[in-house]
């Protein structure tokens, strides 16, 4: 498969799954915008970094996913948008009668209304060529369920309805939509969790992953960020073309429970 002369755009993408979407992207052949609401120079080395190691051209482009404005000025000013990856994320964990409104608010705001936005602006660019993929990273958490998790659960099972619409207004037009959701994936912030959780049950590392990290997960093992980009260029390929509306699942059997 070659995505040679396509432009991908992945929202969320200097750490995590959306970096490991824009290598595999970028492995496949695309050129790629990578994204966050930071403009450090460690981003723009991050985007040449990618580009050396797969000879296509990235460029990073800041901007804030919680800011509808933005959102769409991404795409504008990536100028090309092929492949439209919606990744950015956040999480925050408390009861719903704790939860804090300016939290619910960020979470429905960059991981839910923020691909609304950036697949308005992305789809004019899409039906101009005919051809276009609008891939969402939702979650085990857009078909299941878990406590304390309250607006991540409604934000991403938002993201697969999203996803499904999307798909129905662009059926027969060369573009799909689907929602990749993911089951725990071993990111920077999954691994830094390890030591604590080593210490507060008293197990050693493969331990604590198995029977506490992954005990949701029945392969007890993490899926990785090469994966879920693996599943994303896999959506991009020609054997993808009617796949669409639909969710994959990357969790390891976590919802065939
Ligand atoms: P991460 O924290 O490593 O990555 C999140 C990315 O979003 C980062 O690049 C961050 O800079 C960016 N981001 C955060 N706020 C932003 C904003 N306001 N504007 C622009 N960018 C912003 O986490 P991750 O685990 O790689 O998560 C990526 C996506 O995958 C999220 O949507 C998350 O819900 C989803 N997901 C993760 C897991 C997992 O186990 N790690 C499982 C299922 C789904």
């Amino acid at each position: 498969m070659s995505l040679a002369g396509k432009t991908a755009i992945v929202t969320g993408s200097n750490s995590g799954i959306g970096l490991g979407v824009a290598h595999e992207l970028a492995r496949a052949g695309a050129d790629v915008v990578i994204n966050s609401f930071t403009d450090r120079p460690e981003d723009h080395a991050l985007a040449a970094e990618i580009a050396a190691e797969h000879g296509v051209s990235v460029r990073y482009i800041a901007a804030d996913m919680s800011d509808a404005g933005a959102c769409r000025a991404l795409i504008t000013k990536a100028g090309a948008c092929d492949i439209l990856v919606n990744n950015a994320g956040i999480q925050y964990v408390a009861g719903i009668d704790e939860f804090p409104v300016d939290k619910w608010n960020a979470i429905l705001a960059i991981n839910l209304s923020s691909a609304f936005h950036t697949t308005a602006a992305a789809l004019p660019l899409m039906r101009a060529n005919g051809w276009g993929r609008v891939i969402n990273v939702a979650s085990a958490h857009g078909l299941t369920a878990s406590p304390y998790k309250s607006a991540y659960v409604a934000a991403k099972h938002g993201v697969v309805g999203l996803s499904k619409v999307t798909a129905l207004e662009t059926a027969g037009e060369g573009i799909t939509c689907n929602a990749v959701c993911p089951g725990y994936v071993l990111t920077p912030l999954v691994e830094a969790q390890i030591p604590d959780q080593m210490k507060k049950h008293n197990m050693d590392r493969d331990t604590v992953i198995k029977e506490v990290m992954l005990e949701r997960q029945p392969s007890r093992q993490f899926a990785t960020t090469a994966q879920i980009g693996g599943t994303v260029a896999f959506l991009c390929s020609a054997a993808a073309d009617q796949i669409t509306g639909t969710t994959i699942s990357v969790d390891g059997g976590w919802t065939a429970l």
